[in-house]
């Protein structure tokens, strides 16, 4: 529920709303920017009679939001929210972010090699996958901690904030304590326990979208994260299964300017994964930040051939450097860094 109050409402009249929507067991949550105006309704009462509230002096209008999701969505947040990753900040959007690594930390060469180039290329995070959540038990499943701790260091060694999954609630804690941004895979986009537990935190999530989840449904996993306090996420785009196996999955970029207007929160893109094929990652890494993504997630590998998974999708690190190429001339072309 939203309620907008007349804007010469003063403090007595929005505090009498407030204890009306207590006295219903409901919780008054702020709107960032518009608290003089606007007062949102959290609460998990099903239908609510809005009559104690509606005809209280200073209440313009009551709407009742029935999307699944709220505080991830505008009516509730009409500025674009910021995510602080270390230093670098996502949701301004321009010039806009690229973060980049190898689908999975494979050893400290791998990994420190990798973060030398991505960062001389340009990247702003160092992506590195320590916890895989891999399609079968036969294959690398991941360094794990090792990974983890490799990936810190050679983030910290180049100077960038390094992202990396967490696909457990019980591993929380230790990737918090190593990684800057938290990733959830497409796999748990529906953990509801994981969800929760990131929503506890403080460090910010990137959450990627489930491989057949609608947007209602990935809007409302991200509500799970806000609900518990932390509001620090990012939305990522990886591609949706359809119809079409020409590609490893169907890149949806059409809902980048939909989640936009539905939602606050910044929105990337993964081309890797989307499409699953080498050649394909630099057009659709353009194609989606022309489309309004606040940043793309790119696989990188020194040796894709040799890579122990998602080889066929990573970059060289020339290929990568080409990409960071085009976009940088994006930038200047669109305007982006004015
Ligand atoms: C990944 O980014 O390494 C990954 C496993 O992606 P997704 O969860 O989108 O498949
Ligand atoms: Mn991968």
């Amino acid at each position: 529920m939203l309620i907008v109050m007349h804007h010469k409402a003063g403090d007595k009249q929005i505090n009498a709303v407030k204890e009306a929507v207590k006295a219903l067991g409901l919780t008054a949550a702020p709107i960032p920017g518009s608290e003089r105006t606007a007062i949102g309704v959290l609460g998990n009462k099903g239908y609510v009679d809005d009559s104690t509230i509606r005809d209280l002096p200073g209440v313009q209008e009551v709407i009742h939001v029935s999307k699944p999701y709220k505080l991830v969505s505008r009516d509730f947040h009409p500025r674009n929210t910021i995510v602080k990753v270390g230093t670098v900040e996502i949701g301004e959007g321009r010039p806009p972010v690229v973060a980049a690594g190898p689908c999975a930390v494979e050893s400290e060469e791998q990994i420190m090699k990798t973060a030398r180039a991505v960062k001389k290329a340009g990247a702003m995070l160092l992506r590195g996958g320590a916890f895989k959540p891999r399609t079968g038990p036969h294959t690398f499943q991941g360094m794990r901690e090792e990974g983890l701790l490799l990936l810190e260091k050679a983030g910290k060694a180049v100077g960038l904030p390094i992202v990396t999954e967490v696909m457990s609630p019980d591993t929380v804690g230790l990737v918090a304590e190593h990684a800057d941004l938290l990733q959830v895979g497409a796999r748990n986009m529906q953990n509801f326990d994981l969800l929760r537990e990131l929503g506890k935190i403080r460090k910010p999530v990137l959450l990627k979208r489930g491989m057949s989840a609608t947007v209602e449904e990935f809007l409302a996993a991200a509500e799970y994260i806000l609900a518990e306090g932390n509001h620090n996420v990012i939305l990522c785009e990886r591609g949706i299964r359809t119809f079409e196996t020409a590609t490893r999955n169907t890149l949806d970029l059409a809902i980048v300017p939909l989640i936009k207007e539905l939602s606050h929160l910044p929105i990337m893109v993964d081309p890797s994964h989307a499409t699953g094929k080498r050649s394909l990652v630099p057009p659709m890494s353009k194609a989606a930040l022309v489309g309004g993504a606040h940043g793309v997630l790119v696989e990188v590998h020194p040796e894709p051939e040799k890579a122990l998974s998602d080889g066929p999708q990573s970059l060289t690190f020339a290929g990568f450097d080409r990409l960071m190429g085009e976009i940088d001339r994006l930038t200047v072309f669109l305007g982006w860094d004015e």
